[in-house]
């Protein structure tokens, strides 16, 4: 059995006194769905009803949103049980928030990027939700994304709440408690939420899958401009932002947009019906800043009046239930000791010859349905 530790999660407040009681658990493998075992509970989090966090959400109340947060992003299988309860509470008040992903290389400027916007639309009355999604998390508790020093004004501001990446377990793991925590923030009043990722892995797909509207950021750099950016990360870009389009680099900046706004006329559009854009813009100067939200708006009443904002939602919730269920019957099957004796019997058979690779198929599949307990 693997040891569970507890510790103070690293956004907790510097003098947090004791009403913050957060504590969340030492990465895992797997998540509280997928997990069969039960594991020790982490200490402070039960305190509240489902009830009592449902109604501190939907109050506003931001602590009962971090520490209902923390109930989601913990893997012990209680917790997860009280998640889905305020879950199911909160449901009907959730959806009325335009979602934004936002990925990029290391250095590209997210997290000033997202400080300026964030900023801005702070400034035209919005509450913004700055969440992460780091899959170098679930390798490991360090994190690209989740370091104190990111956003400092932002994360000072009342109508911002700024939430690092849980850490811990599988992308599918991270995944499912990314998008509850949309959730959480939508009920508690966030209109607007930034999803950032970093270009790592599977992960700005997972995101994109999540938002509404997706956000690449990428830099001029020397030659070929497509060097710099994945090509299948272009193809997922309602917008792309050529970002540090100040002092010397404004013209190479503005060369670079140009280049990709070529590009994507030859790729099919992220979202259909809407000709993904690309320009230039400084995170630091602020140049561009205001443009990216009247871009989105534009998007977002577009997407609403052909209703496809609806449709992508309940087409990504469909999709994310359907990955849910197959994640968690892979986890049965990898976990299952007669299915590992079973396969690699079959293998031994198929390879020698005693079995042929249909005959292979159909056996390990009875094994199979005996771990899921489908079996007639
Ligand atoms: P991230 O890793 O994508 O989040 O990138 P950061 O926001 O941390 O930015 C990386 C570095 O680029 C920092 O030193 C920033 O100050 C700098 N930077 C970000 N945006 C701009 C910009 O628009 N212009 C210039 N000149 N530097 C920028």
């Amino acid at each position: 059995m693997p040891k569970y530790k507890t510790y103070k999660p690293e956004w907790a407040p510097q003098n947090p006194g004791g009403a913050f009681a957060s504590q969340v658990m030492t990465g895992v493998p797997g998540d509280a769905l997928t997990q069969r075992q039960s594991a020790p509970q982490p200490p402070g989090l039960a305190r509240l009803s489902a009830d009592e966090y449902a109604e501190g959400i939907l109050s506003r109340d931001r602590m009962v949103l971090a520490r209902a947060i923390t109930m989601i992003e913990s893997n012990a299988p209680r917790h997860f049980e009280t998640g889905q309860e305020i879950i199911r509470r909160i449901l009907p008040h959730t959806g009325r928030s335009v979602r934004v992903g936002i990925t990029g290389v290391p250095g590209a400027g997210k997290s000033t990027l997202i400080e300026a916007l964030g900023n801005y639309l702070c400034d035209k009355g919005k509450k913004v939700a700055v969440l992460a999604v780091d899959p170098s998390s679930t390798v490991s508790r360090g994190s690209i994304l989740g370091d104190k020093t990111r956003m400092e004004t932002l994360s000072k501001r009342p109508e911002a709440f700024i939430r690092p990446s849980p850490s811990g377990g599988t992308l599918g793991g991270v995944t499912r408690k990314s998008r509850e925590t949309i959730l959480l923030c939508e009920a508690a009043g966030f209109d607007t939420i930034l999803v950032e990722t970093v270009g790592v892995g599977q992960s700005e797909i997972t995101v994109r899958s999540m938002v509404d509207f997706f956000l690449v950021i990428t830099i001029a750099g020397a030659g070929d401009e497509l060097q710099g950016i994945k090509k299948g990360v272009i193809e997922t870009a309602d917008l792309i932002l050529v970002n540090k389009a100040d002092g010397d680099n404004i013209r190479r900046a503005q060369a670079a947009s140009a280049e990709y706004e070529q590009v994507l006329h030859y790729l099919r559009p992220a979202t259909e019906g809407w000709a993904a854009k690309a320009y230039a813009c400084s995170a630091l100067t602020g140049e561009g800043i205001p443009d990216i939200w009247d871009v989105v708006l534009d998007f977002m009443g577009q997407m609403k009046k052909s209703g496809l904002t609806d449709d992508r939602r309940r087409r990504q919730t469909i999709d994310w239930v359907r990955q849910m269920a197959e994640e968690h019957i892979r986890s049965i099957i990898a976990s299952d000791p007669c299915v590992a004796a079973r396969m690699s019997e079959i293998e031994r058979g198929t390879l020698g010859g005693d079995l042929s690779p249909s005959m292979a198929a159909k056996s390990l599949i009875e094994a199979i349905e005996k771990a899921l307990g489908t079996s007639p």
